[in-house]
């Protein structure tokens, strides 16, 4: 016997299986609609302008320190201006405890183990569906889970209903997974009138919203307007949880830089709160990488690079909002007889499709389009160049 012999080899993840299968299909048609990173419109990565100055003028003056426990001073500053608002009083109050973290996951999962740890007889409440990795993280950090509805297959739109059924329904204090925007799998948000009716939920129930922010600035192109959803929870006076990520809206993906915060009650349980971050991050991984902390310093304290990104971000939103269009009305175009309303309803890296899986086994099959099977189209896959041959495969599939 050996040590290992027991070790069964893990599930595949089915998004990176979808980028597998694609790579190996020699047809010169194919289409990758699975990816979650953007692409241009010829279909290649991006990096920013505004990235690439920064790491100009790191260059030659980066020295490979240890960043403090916590991560980046400057990069967190940031932050929390770019999350809670340019002027917010609770950042001068010093009442919001925040480390840098591992990108978006890092700062879910940091919150998930800081939450067993001293909130040990609390669960989770998760969307249905959601980011499948929001399983993962809570279940591996030993959290129980309940989930809320939140999608709806026939209007491929919010449940907001069910959704604040089970808001009320939830015990007292339950704790609770947003997606700020942009939400992931179905691309569909609350508006901000059922916004401040969930927040108000919240405060009867006094729950606990914690807000997954991957996508802040690359849903609409404005990231203030991205924030809208917090900034409406920080009005009606909650305590918040929030994940932030640079990987989207400044195509930072694999240098794993994000900020998790947490908004307390003063600056002395700030403080307490922040110590325990770190001391949760200290067993695991020590301290944050420095380089894309100091890219997002650069770029966010400078007004000249800020601008630039801002602009940046927002040419990245608006080609998958303008992709949106084209998909759409393609569709309609060839006399489909559902309704694609849905598509440019929907916000964010991802449209929803409402495609089953046996149409996109066909989609791949029959027009080397890959995707994952719950139907979901990456936009940023779509481009001028493929949506034409997008629109009529998918049309073939469902009519
Ligand atoms: N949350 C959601 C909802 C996401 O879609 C993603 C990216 N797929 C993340 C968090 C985390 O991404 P990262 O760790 O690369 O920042």
């Amino acid at each position: 016997a050996s040590w290992f012999g027991h070790v069964e080899p893990a599930a595949k993840d089915p998004i990176l299986g979808v980028t597998e299968a694609f790579l190996a299909d020699p047809s010169p048609d194919k289409v990758n609609v699975g990816v979650g990173a953007y692409r241009d419109d010829n279909g290649k990565p991006v990096v920013l302008e505004c990235v690439r100055e920064a790491e100009r003028r790191i260059a030659g003056n980066l020295n490979m320190e240890y960043l403090p426990m916590g991560g980046s001073i400057k990069m967190i500053e940031e932050s929390l201006k770019l999350a809670y608002g340019e002027d917010s009083e609770l950042i001068k109050e010093k009442r919001i405890a925040a480390v840098q973290a591992l990108s978006g996951t890092g700062a879910c999962r940091l919150f998930a183990d800081f939450q067993k740890r001293f909130l040990p007889d609390t669960q989770i409440y998760i969307p249905i569906p959601t980011w499948a990795n929001h399983h993962n993280i809570w279940r591996d950090a030993c959290v129980p889970q309940r989930t809320f509805r939140y999608y709806h297959p026939e209007t491929k739109g919010l449940d907001f209903a069910s959704m604040m059924d089970d808001i009320k329904n939830a015990p007292n204090g339950s704790f609770f997974l947003l997606h700020a925007c942009a939400h992931n799998p179905t691309g569909v948000d609350p508006s901000e009138e059922q916004w401040r009716e969930i927040s108000y939920q919240f405060k009867v129930k006094n729950h606990f919203p914690f807000f997954d922010m991957a996508y802040q600035g690359f849903a609409s192109g404005d990231p203030n307007r991205d924030a809208k959803a917090i900034r409406i929870f920080l009005e009606d006076g909650h305590l918040i949880g929030c994940a932030q990520s640079y990987a989207k809206n400044m195509g930072l993906y694999g240098q794993r830089v994000g900020c998790l915060s947490i908004l307390c009650e003063d600056e002395l349980q700030a403080v307490a709160v922040k110590s325990q971050l770190q001391q949760l991050a200290r067993p695991m991984y020590s301290n944050p990488p420095v380089h894309g902390a100091l890219v997002v310093s650069i770029i966010l304290g400078d007004p000249e690079l800020k601008s630039l990104w801002l602009k940046e971000v927002k040419g990245m939103a608006d080609r998958i909002i303008g992709m949106r269009k084209a998909l759409r009305e393609n569709l309609e175009k060839l006399g489909s007889p559902l309704s694609w309303e849905h598509i440019t309803n929907q916000i964010g890296m991802f449209c929803y499709s409402g495609m089953t899986p046996e149409q996109v086994d066909r989609l791949t099959d029959e027009f080397h389009i890959y995707m994952t099977r719950n139907g979901r189209i990456s936009m940023a896959g779509v481009t001028t160049g493929n949506v034409g041959y997008l629109a009529n495969a998918i049309h073939e599939v469902t009519k």
